[in-house]
């Protein structure tokens, strides 16, 4: 076996642990493997070992890995890098997910830019966590507002939140993060009791999957866990 191919099949198992350590329904978690950075090979050599969704955070980059992978049946690809709002067309049309939508203006382009005849874009709204200067994300603060304004957008379906918490504060700091992104998903819910769509937390990478897993993800972001260290 290839080490990527052995690398879903560790992380694979670190998320089943996790989750079953948490007490949480099997198969709750899924695995996004972020792909960014790496060529095209490496995404077939995952999805030869079972990888079906991947995340990319370069529009260019990923709209040739997507094209170079075309003929790889039930591939789901994810946007998760920050968003240009000349570039959402092309987002709009060439991703199953967006993790990153973080303003009313991009979530607006999105959901007038995709395909009418296309299912609805499945979008998260970012938080940043952690109120950091050099962060993308909207503050919790503002979720009530962006929520109800994005909940009325035609072709685009609001399934949660996503965050990027500091990875440098000490680990209580860094649970805590992860339980704030979940209790305010646990609002928005709450706030909205006839829509079902809300049932997403994008969180957690490499380092820090189990800790993201016991505070409620339900998608983990691992890049260097599955293809090593990024040059
Ligand atoms: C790069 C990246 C990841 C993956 O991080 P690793 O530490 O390599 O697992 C996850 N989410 C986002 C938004 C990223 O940009």
């Amino acid at each position: 076996m290839s080490s990527i191919a052995d690398n879903v099949g560790t992380v694979t198992r670190r998320i089943q642990k996790a989750t079953l350590d948490a007490g949480r329904a099997p198969g709750s978690v899924r695995l996004l493997a972020v792909s960014k950075t790496r060529p095209a090979e490496d995404v077939r050599t995952a999805y030869a070992a079972g990888q079906t969704a991947f995340g990319e955070n370069y529009l260019q980059e990923a709209l040739e890995k997507i094209d170079t992978l075309g003929d790889l049946p039930g591939l789901e690809w994810h946007f998760i890098g920050p968003i240009q709002s000349n570039k959402t067309r092309q987002i709009a049309n060439a991703f199953k997910w967006v993790h990153s939508v973080d303003r009313l203006k991009i979530a607006r382009r999105l959901s007038e830019q995709r395909e009418n005849t296309a299912e609805p874009l499945n979008i998260c709204l970012q938080v940043n966590i952690n109120e950091e200067d050099s962060k993308a994300g909207c503050l919790i603060s503002e979720l009530p507002g962006l929520a109800e304004d994005v909940l009325g957008l035609p072709n685009v379906c609001l399934r949660g939140l996503m965050a990027i918490p500091d990875p440098d504060q000490p680990a209580p700091e860094l649970k805590a993060s992860f339980e704030r992104l979940a209790a305010a998903l646990e609002d928005l819910r709450q706030s909205h009791p006839d829509y079902r769509g809300l049932d997403t937390l994008s969180m957690g990478m490499s380092a820090d999957l189990e800790v993201a897993v016991a505070a409620g993800a339900t998608w983990v972001r691992i890049g260097t866990a599955i293809f090593g260290m990024r040059h």
